[in-house]
This record gives structure tokens, C-alpha cells and sequence, in this order.
């Protein structure tokens, strides 16, 4: 397929080398063209504007930081939905707002283009082993006819509904759940070290136990390590995240009083300059305030 991929950050690059690797003809755009070059030799196509990159694409996926990205590289006049020809799809991959995405299911329609909604779970190193779980949502033509993408990218695709927004809110309560498990193995986690237990064997011990799950491997593994650089999540992503799951929340008055709390450890890890470490590293505000070192 003739695909047109736009933002080659941590996750967007692995994704977009995967999408080249099953066969696809891969343009690719970044907000700052030294990422691009990388591509090169992938045989990948560099487009110097959003526009060259969506001129003859059948699908754009978009893999970009946030709302403010999404939206200017999409919506704004020379984006990918004035170059998409009808008929064209995109798929947004990115985690952005319900709002968001309600807007830009509104302006395909509006332009005769296909949407499909479809973020992902998994941090870097699962999209590199195309292992990223994908939950998709939209019109259910248009989900069957952006499979090879999906397929290319992802180890599974869950289809949600269809309505666009779904796919978002269903991956903004899955971005708030793991929030809340690294809030809960922080504080185990210093109260475990205050007593001078070894917090690997401790987390060897709940990850062969009762909490068998990924999430609570993957970061049990990297609070145990202090392993918080370099950054797979960023802080302020996960911060951006936990603050669209409150105005989902808002918007339909579901209280989420743990998100809240989530919510302001994330901004006392900024104020105090943990802005290029992981998410994960808002653990460190329970060490700390345990008074470990
Ligand atoms: P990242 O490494 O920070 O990359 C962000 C990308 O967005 C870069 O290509 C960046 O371009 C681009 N960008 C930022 N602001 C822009 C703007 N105003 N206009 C145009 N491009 C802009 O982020 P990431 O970790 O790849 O995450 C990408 C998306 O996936 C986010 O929505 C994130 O929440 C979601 N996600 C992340 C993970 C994870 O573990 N990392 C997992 C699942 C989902 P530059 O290179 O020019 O800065």
C-alpha cells in the first residue's frame, strides 16, 4: 500500500521501519527532517512537507506527540486532510483527545476521506518487535481496509466500535490503569525498601505470583532499576495523558479521583526537573518522600 507516515519519535520510527519491512511504499515526515534521514537507507521515501508526503498516499497514518501536533499537521490548511484525496484514509495512531478525534472524524467525512481511529499499547521496544497491541474503532470497511497497516505494525487488533472516539477512550482508561499500577508499585516498592528487602526479588516475587501481568513486569523492572533514562514514555506525555482521561472523564461527570492524584504527582515530577526521565519515574516521589535515597 502506498502509505504516508507522519512523526518518527520513539514510537513512529519502529512503526514506520515495520511498515516498510512487510512491503508497503513508505513516505515519511517529521517536524524536524534529521530524524528523517535515518530512512534513507529503508528505502524510504522523505518527504520535505506534509503535503509531498500525502500527495499520491492511499492511507496516512499519524504518529505524532499530542493534540496541538495532530491537529496542526492534520487540519491546518496545507495538511493531510487537504492533500488526502477523497477516498483516502487516515489512521491516527497517536493518543489524542476524544474531542480531537471527533473533529477529525467530522472533517474527513466533511471531505469525503476515511477515518479510522487506532492507538496503540506498547512502549518502543514492542513496536520494534511489531508487537503492539492496536485498538481500532470506525467504520468497520474502513478498519478492514487499513488491516495491512494494522497488521504490519501491531501482534493483534481489537476493534471497538464504530464510532472514532471509542478507540480513544478505551486507550486513555488503559493509559490511566497503568498510571495507577506505577503509582501502587512505587509506594510497595519504597515500603518494601524501607524494610530492606531487595526490590528486585520483590518484584520477581509479584510478577511470578498474583501479578503475572506486562504492565506490572515492565515497570516493576524499571522502578526495581531505577531505570527511568532514556525516557521510552516521557514525562509530560504521561502527564498529557492522565489529563485527558480527567476531561473524558468531565465531559460525561465520571469521577476519577485516582487520576486527579495521578494527575498532580505527574506535575510535582516536573516541578521538580524530571522532565526528560520516563513516566515511571514518579515512583521516585514515594522513594523520596520515604525518605530513601
Ligand atoms: P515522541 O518520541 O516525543 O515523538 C513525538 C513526535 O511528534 C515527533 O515526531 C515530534 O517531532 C512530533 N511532534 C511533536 N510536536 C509536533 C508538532 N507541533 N508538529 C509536528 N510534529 C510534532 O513521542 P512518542 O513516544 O513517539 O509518542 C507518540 C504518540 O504515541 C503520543 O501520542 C504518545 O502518547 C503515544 N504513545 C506512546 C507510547 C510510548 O511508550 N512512548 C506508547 C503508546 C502510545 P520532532 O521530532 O520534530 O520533535
Amino acid at each position: 500500500m502506498k502509505i504516508a507516515f507522519y512523526g518518527l519519535g520513539n514510537m513512529g520510527s519502529p512503526m514506520a521501519r515495520n511498515l516498510l519491512r512487510a512491503g508497503h511504499d513508505v513516505t515519511v515526515w517529521n517536524r524536524t527532517p534529521s530524524k528523517a534521514e535515518g530512512f534513507r537507507s529503508d528505502n524510504a521515501q522523505i518527504a520535505k512537507s506534509v503535503a509531498e508526503a500525502g500527495r499520491d498516499a492511499e492511507i496516512a497514518v499519524t504518529m505524532l506527540a499530542d493534540d496541538h501536533a495532530v491537529a496542526t499537521v492534520v487540519l491546518e490548511p496545507g495538511g493531510v486532510a487537504e492533500h488526502l484525496a477523497p477516498g483516502g484514509m487516515h489512521v491516527s495512531m497517536s493518543t489524542i483527545s476524544v474531542d480531537l478525534s471527533k473533529r477529525l472524524a467530522a472533517e474527513h467525512t466533511r471531505r469525503g476521506q476515511h477515518y479510522v481511529s487506532a492507538p496503540v499499547f506498547g512502549r518502543p521496544e514492542a513496536a520494534a518487535a511489531a508487537k503492539l497491541f492496536v485498538v481500532a474503532a470506525g467504520d468497520p470497511a474502513a478498519i478492514e481496509q487499513a488491516k495491512p497497516v494494522l497488521e504490519a505494525i501491531g501482534q493483534r487488533t481489537f476493534v471497538i466500535g464504530p464510532k472514532p472516539e471509542m478507540a480513544n477512550v478505551v486507550k486513555l482508561s488503559g493509559n490511566f490503569l497503568i498510571s495507577s499500577v506505577i503509582e501502587s508499585l512505587g509506594e510497595a516498592i519504597a515500603l518494601v525498601r524501607k524494610y530492606e528487602i531487595d526490590p528486585h526479588e520483590y518484584v520477581d516475587f509479584l510478577t511470578n505470583t498474583l501479578f503475572a501481568a506486562p504492565v506490572y513486569k515492565t515497570y516493576g523492572g524499571i522502578i526495581a532499576d531505577e531505570r527511568y533514562q532514556p525516557a521510552g514514555f516521557k514525562m509530560r506525555l504521561g502527564l498529557k495523558d492522565v489529563r485527558l482521561v480527567l476531561a473524558a472523564a468531565e465531559a460525561v461527570d465520571a469521577p476519577m479521583p485516582i487520576a486527579s492524584l495521578i494527575r498532580d504527582n505527574l506535575l510535582a515530577a516536573l516541578g521538580r526537573g524530571m522532565e526528560d526521565l520516563d513516566w515511571s519515574a514518579t515512583a521516585k516521589l514515594a522513594a523520596d518522600n520515604a525518605g530513601l535515597k
